[in-house]
């Protein structure tokens, strides 16, 4: 089997594992994964429960579609994204409940939407910026995500919902899983004194464990 059929069954897969745990209601949320000649993308308009390898948009790196079908007209988060992390690999956008509550929080620390709150969140997340709220489909959005995706992971998208990267399907789905879950957490810790790491616990994070919470 082709690295690509690989990457193309792994998409349907975690696609289903997502959406079976209702972390991308109806057609909401994307998936992507880099390939040597171009990207793959989840249709527009398809559900995560139910994809077919065979009908993944693939994409060149102007976005412009080279087979399959039509992509999921938020292709451009993506775009931007990888465009700023060659280490990426692939790249999970979902609207899943917790993490699009925290986005709609006014009044959050644009720098990281989520404070360091438990070394899992620092580990496989890391800072959580910010990015402004825009109408969907507005292009206008890849330059606010360009702006930060070369520090930065994962970005939360005002109003909407969370862009993670990771280095490849895998750890993109884990590390959206543990912002999802560190939403819930910070929800629940809502209006309550919240201990966070220090400064000197997140030095022994990145000693240990390479983590880069960053400056
Ligand atoms: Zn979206």
């Amino acid at each position: 089997m082709s690295a690509e059929a690989k990457l193309r069954d792994r998409i349907v897969v975690i696609g289903r594992s997502l959406y079976r745990r209702g972390l991308s209601p109806g057609s909401s949320g994307n998936i992507s994964a880099r390939l040597e000649d171009g990207w793959l993308l989840t249709p527009t308009n398809s559900c995560l429960g139910e994809l077919d390898p065979g009908s993944l948009s693939k994409l060149d790196w102007k976005g412009s579609l080279i087979s399959g079908g039509k992509p999921s007209k938020e292709y451009f988060l993506h775009l931007a994204m990888y465009q700023k992390r060659p280490q990426s690999g692939a790249i999970v956008h979902l609207h899943c409940s917790y993490a699009a509550a925290v986005s709609c929080l006014d009044g959050l620390d644009p720098a990281s939407c989520i404070p360091p709150i438990t070394p899992y969140f620092v580990m496989r997340v890391g800072k959580l910026p910010l990015i402004p709220y825009f109408r969907p489909g507005d292009k206008a959005l890849a330059a606010q995500i360009a702006m930060q995706a070369e520090k930065h992971a994962a970005l939360l998208l005002a109003n909407h919902g969370p862009v993670v990267s990771g280095q490849d399907l895998d750890s993109a789905m884990y590390a959206a899983e543990e912002l999802e879950e560190t939403s819930k957490l910070m929800l629940l810790l809502h209006g309550r004194k919240i201990r966070t790491l220090d400064n000197s616990q997140i030095q022994q994070l990145g000693e240990t464990f390479g983590a880069t919470w960053g400056s």
